[in-house]
């Protein structure tokens, strides 16, 4: 008998993750190939509809795409993915369907990552959760008592860009002192040239900061900006979770060191929001199968 599945992809700056999904939520195979983005648009959707082709089995209901950028999910458009060169509003669903011949969405991948941590994150199911990536930049996606909280014109959770520092550094987004400015790795690194005119990368940075103490400090001051910010986030929204992932929550006890600073700003609640590093393995993959439906 045919069995049915749907198929998620993880479209980021330098790979392609893609997985056929089950519908219980479980990743049963997975391909992985660099997403070739300075060939340009045309060779990533190529990229993406052989993924999803090596994948397709028996019934495919759907194919969701995450992407690292803001996404117009209604309309299904790629907006301007800033590690995507050469992406402009890019009707990404409505090209993938007239290749694939599936029914196709595609959602900000912040925003499927939210998705996959209150679908297939905990046991104990939870109704309202923040879920924050920060890596190169920071991204989050809101669940409101069980639902994707989209916002007007879809862009809510663009928390990133809540101002954090007065005369702060300049942000990508037109404005200064934005918390990505403070608590990304764009951040770290910037805040590490500045202490020692040195330009590593945020590895080389977490690398160097178990025996170096600038190092540590760019780090450490990345953890309490973020802390900050989620306090923000928790006493204006009392989820019961915040969940962090990325490149920057990699870094040993950098979650840690956020939530410690964020429970000494959530005073006014009756019950502090814990933040946590999520355990959800494949959960960009998971998070942009779960938008099909
Ligand atoms: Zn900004």
């Amino acid at each position: 008998m045919e069995k049915e599945y749907l198929i998620g992809v993880d479209l980021g700056g330098t790979k392609i993750e893609a997985g056929l999904v089950d519908l219980n939520g479980k990743v049963v195979k997975k391909i992985v190939m660099p997403t070739e983005a300075s060939k340009g648009k045309a060779q990533v959707i190529q990229n993406i509809v052989f993924c999803v082709n090596k994948l397709r089995k028996d019934t495919i209901l759907g194919v969701g795409v995450g992407i690292p950028g803001p996404t117009d999910f209604r309309r299904g458009v790629a907006m301007n993915p800033p590690n995507l060169p050469g992406w402009k509003e890019v009707p990404l669903k409505k090209i993938l369907e007239e290749k694939l011949h599936l029914n196709v969405a595609v959602e900000n991948d912040a925003k499927c990552f939210a998705l996959a941590e209150y679908k297939c994150g905990y046991e104990k199911k939870v109704q309202n959760l923040v879920g924050i990536t920060v890596g190169t930049g920071i991204g989050s996606g809101i669940i409101i008592n069980g639902k994707l909280y989209r916002g007007s014109a879809d862009s809510a959770g663009e928390i990133g860009h809540m101002k954090i520092v007065d005369d702060g550094a300049k942000c990508g987004c037109g404005n200064s002192g934005c918390l990505e400015q403070y608590a990304s790795g764009r951040a770290i690194e910037r805040m590490f040239f500045e202490m020692t005119k040195k330009k590593l990368s945020t590895e080389e940075i977490a690398e160097l900061s178990k025996t170096n103490a600038k190092a540590r400090k760019a780090i450490e001051t990345a953890a309490m900006y973020l802390g900050r910010g989620l306090a923000n986030v928790a006493v204006t929204l009392s989820p019961e979770i915040i969940v962090v992932d990325g490149g920057v929550a990699k870094i040993k006890n950098f979650v840690s060191m956020a939530e410690k600073e964020a429970l000494n700003h959530m005073k006014i609640l009756p019950r502090k929001v814990p933040i946590i590093h999520s355990k959800t393995e494949d959960a960009g993959i998971l998070g942009a199968a779960s938008i099909v439906f």
